[in-house]
């Protein structure tokens, strides 16, 4: 069953790997039918922006096909569901985390995604969270949960503490009664890190990090770093630990991290965690979790997601180049047209 879908539609994609976001074109394309009976086509009306978009574009995250139609997760209403769907029906509102979502529809397999079914009175504004914050929201919850289980008075060193991912790594911090440390490169950033709960700033434009981190702790170090920036902040990082320490290495914002010796890790007897965080939500059970335990802290107002700007589909490029020129703060969403 389906309402018509058009032949055409509008998504936000790249035929070329590129470092520049002028790769990036908003375009016509063929719109996504149902060919299988586990089929559902679903009609977006908000996407999340995440940093791993960048990755693909310049090819540090690998392309299986072009054209990649960008986006990893959003929220919208089932379209068009193939003969054995038995779980969704058409008219439903839902959000879900899979591939290829900046574009007004997305078909996914109903026995292979996750998708989450939202009650048919929720608005707009709450339809737009959804859709935005169940990647930043599971990447902070599992690494703190399993990358490294962060303890009450923990000294935690949180990295971009007020971006996506780091405004609810810092909440979490302050949930579990840790002692959160935020780096920002700017007071305003460190500002909203402090809102959320963070301990202890650090500007990483003006201070010196490590010689910060070890005044804070007293010379010992932080039990954890939770470091998204990758190749330029890596050697910080490692210093910044304590004795048995965990550095959780889970981005490249600022180029991927280069080849080390594990050898290294001896002299404090350090763990390395490189971790992503599809791979801690695999099962039904690990997904039904997580996300249950995020939505709890979001309905309880333990944790806030703010989206601080919300942008067309059509003008995703000028998203991408704001999260990627340092000036953005928490979470970015797309509005697809209708
Ligand atoms: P953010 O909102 O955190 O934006 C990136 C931030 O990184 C910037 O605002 C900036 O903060 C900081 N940064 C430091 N150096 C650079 C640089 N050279 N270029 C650009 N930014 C820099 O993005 P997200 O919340 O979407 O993602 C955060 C990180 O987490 C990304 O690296 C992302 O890939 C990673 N991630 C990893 C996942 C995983 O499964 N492994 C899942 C989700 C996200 P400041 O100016 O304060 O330094």
């Amino acid at each position: 069953s389906s309402v018509q879908l058009p032949s055409k539609q509008k998504a936000a994609l790249t035929e070329n790997i590129g470092d520049s976001v002028e790769v990036i074109q908003y375009t016509d394309i063929d719109t996504p039918q149902i060919t299988s009976p586990t089929d559902v086509i679903i009609k977006n009306k908000y996407a999340g922006v995440n940093y791993i978009e960048s990755y693909f574009r310049k090819g540090i995250y690998p392309i299986a096909s072009f054209p990649y139609i960008f986006g990893r997760e959003a929220s919208g209403i089932i379209a068009a569901v193939g003969d054995k769907v038995t779980k969704y029906k058409v008219g439903d509102k839902v959000a879900y985390v899979s591939p290829s979502t900046f574009a007004q529809y997305s078909k996914i397999d109903e026995s292979k995604v996750q998708v989450l079914k939202l009650p048919e009175s929720i608005g707009d504004d709450q339809l737009k969270l959804y859709g935005s914050f169940f990647i930043q929201g599971l990447t902070a919850l599992t690494f703190v949960h399993e990358a490294y289980e962060v303890k009450k008075n923990d000294f935690i060193l949180v990295w971009a503490a007020a971006g996506g991912v780091g405004q609810i790594l810092v909440q979490l911090g302050r949930l579990i009664g840790a002692n959160v440390i935020a780096v920002a490169s700017t007071n305003e950033k460190l500002d909203i890190a402090k809102g959320l709960g963070a301990k202890y700033l650090i500007n990483s434009s003006k201070d010196d990090v490590l010689a910060k981190v070890k005044e804070i702790t007293n010379d010992n170090g932080v039990a954890a770093s939770f470091d998204s920036v990758g190749k330029d902040t890596f050697e910080t990082s490692l210093a910044a630990l304590a004795r048995k320490g965990t550095l959780v290495s889970f981005g490249n914002s600022s180029g991927t991290v280069d080849p080390l010796s594990i050898n290294r890790l001896s002299a404090k007897n350090i763990k390395l965690a490189r971790p992503t965080v599809m791979n801690y939500v695999v099962t039904q059970d690990e997904w039904d979790f997580y996300t249950e335990k995020f939505l709890k802290y979001i309905k309880d107002g333990d944790i806030k997601v703010e989206i601080t700007k919300t942008y067309p589909l059509s003008q995703y490029k000028q998203a991408a180049t704001d999260l990627e020129s340092r000036k953005t703060t928490g979470k970015l969403a797309l509005e697809i047209p209708q």
